[in-house]
């Protein structure tokens, strides 16, 4: 059997581009390598746009907690940034689970296939063309597109072709936490510091005895990453620190990695596209990946009805997706933070990038960080911090320098 399309993967990307595909009457197949859609870390901390593109309400069941505020600080000196929903608006964490069962029986319901513990060797290719890929012990499943959206690893994306020049990989735990006592459950934080590297560790609560804790490190350097304390003694560490978390027990342990330089230089071709983390489509600084990746797969199951109903399969036909991605203000947003994200890795590799870091929040405003980190920083925003902070931007800039001077980037 042929089918209209193929989605290699259930994360958040595989999960809204087959929940579309299918609304839209195609013929959609899913081969996912794990044994069901949940049980994984699809992504927590989102904000209404992601409410918004999964259609669903901030009081339903999807929601596991909504905050109030969010506070950087740092773990070796407590200085801090709160920022209030004035400047972010409303931020939720997400039931992941649930919303993986919702995308995948909306799927369903539409007729979509899935089989699981379905791992993806590579895609078939015939006439230059990707007709469909090849799976587990050599089986193969025809597809007129297919869809890799199989992670930071993609299978897909390396036997189509794809490269990553600047494929920075943040490697990242998440650990759901009880027992806990006295959590301010309207609070969200970040936390840097020497332990963490260059990264973070937040502290995401689900109420006053629950927490999501998890930890983000980006390499830097060899020796910088050689040097840092395992995940798990940097957790243990926080755990016995703080009060809230001393007696707290560890219900379940997540990992992933996800990149961070922006989005990578090609993801279509003949019968192939990519999405979400395979293809560099994920806000690079916080590392969120939930909204740029329904945002993608939704972008991406417009353009599969039209291939579909011009049964062109091209080259040209498929990049128009990816033409019309660019264009969008979420995919320019993903490049200004990867831009950002990788001029701070050449930083760290060559300066210290706690001390930087201590630098910012001890000296900047939210407003000002918020806007950074979200890639939209004005002409004015970037003035006032030349005139107001300009020990802190030479000496930040000068270490900048020093680094592209060294690494020849
Ligand atoms: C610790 C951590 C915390 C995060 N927190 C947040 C957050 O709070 N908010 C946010 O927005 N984002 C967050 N992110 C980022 C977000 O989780 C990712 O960007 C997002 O999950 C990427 O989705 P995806 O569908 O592209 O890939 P993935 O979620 O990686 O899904 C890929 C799927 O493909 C499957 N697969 C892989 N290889 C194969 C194969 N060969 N054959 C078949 N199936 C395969 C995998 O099993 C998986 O189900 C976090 C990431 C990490 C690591």
């Amino acid at each position: 059997m042929t089918y209209d399309v193929i989605v290699a993967g259930t994360g958040p990307a595989g999960l809204m581009t087959a929940e579309r595909t299918s609304h839209y009457g195609l013929k959609t197949l899913v081969l996912e390598k794990r044994s069901s859609v949940t049980h994984s870390l699809m992504g927590e901390l989102v904000t209404d746009k992601a409410l918004k593109l999964l259609r669903v309400k901030p009081d339903s069941e999807y929601i596991g907690n909504k905050y109030t505020s969010i506070v950087g600080e740092s773990l070796d000196t407590g200085s801090n940034i709160v920022v209030d929903r004035s400047l972010l608006g409303n931020s939720y964490l997400f039931d992941e689970d649930k919303c993986q069962e919702l995308m995948r029986d909306r799927a369903l319901s539409d007729n979509a296939e899935f089989i699981y513990n379905a791992r993806v060797n590579s895609v078939v290719r015939e006439n230059g063309s990707v007709v469909g890929v090849n799976y587990n012990h050599g089986e193969v499943e025809r597809g007129s597109l297919t869809v890799g959206a199989d992670g930071s690893f993609s299978r897909v994306s390396e036997t189509a072709g794809f490269t990553h020049p600047k494929w920075l990989l943040s490697y990242g735990y998440r650990f759901k936490l009880t027992n806990c006592k006295g959590i301010d459950p309207g609070t969200a934080y970040f936390f840097v510091g020497k332990d963490v590297g260059l990264g973070y560790l937040w502290l995401y609560p689900r109420s006053e005895t629950e927490t999501n804790l998890g930890i983000g490190r980006v390499p830097s350097s060899k020796k910088n990453w050689k040097a840092l304390p395992p995940m798990q003694d940097v957790l243990r560490k926080y755990m016995k620190t703080h009060p809230e978390t001393k007696d707290a027990k560890i219900a379940s342990v997540n990992g992933g990695v996800v990149p961070c330089a922006g989005i990578i230089p090609r993801f279509t071709d003949a019968g192939v596209a990519l999405c979400g983390n395979s293809a560099g489509q994920v806000s690079s600084i916080v590392g969120g990946g939930v909204t740029t990746c329904f945002h993608a797969g939704q972008v991406l199951a417009k353009h599969t009805k039209r291939m579909v109903d011009t049964n062109d399969f091209s080259k040209e036909s498929v990049s128009k997706y990816e033409k019309e991605y660019r264009k969008t203000k979420l995919a320019s947003n993903i490049t200004n933070t990867g831009k950002g994200m990788w001029a701070v890795s050449k930083y760290a590799m060559f300066n210290d990038p706690i001390e930087a870091a201590e630098i910012v929040l001890g000296q900047l405003d939210a407003k000002t960080l918020n806007e950074l980190i979200q890639g939209h920083a004005s002409v004015g925003t970037l003035m006032t911090l030349m005139t107001d902070f300009l020990p802190m931007v030479s000496r930040i800039g000068i270490g900048y320098l020093r680094a592209i001077a060294v690494s020849g980037f």
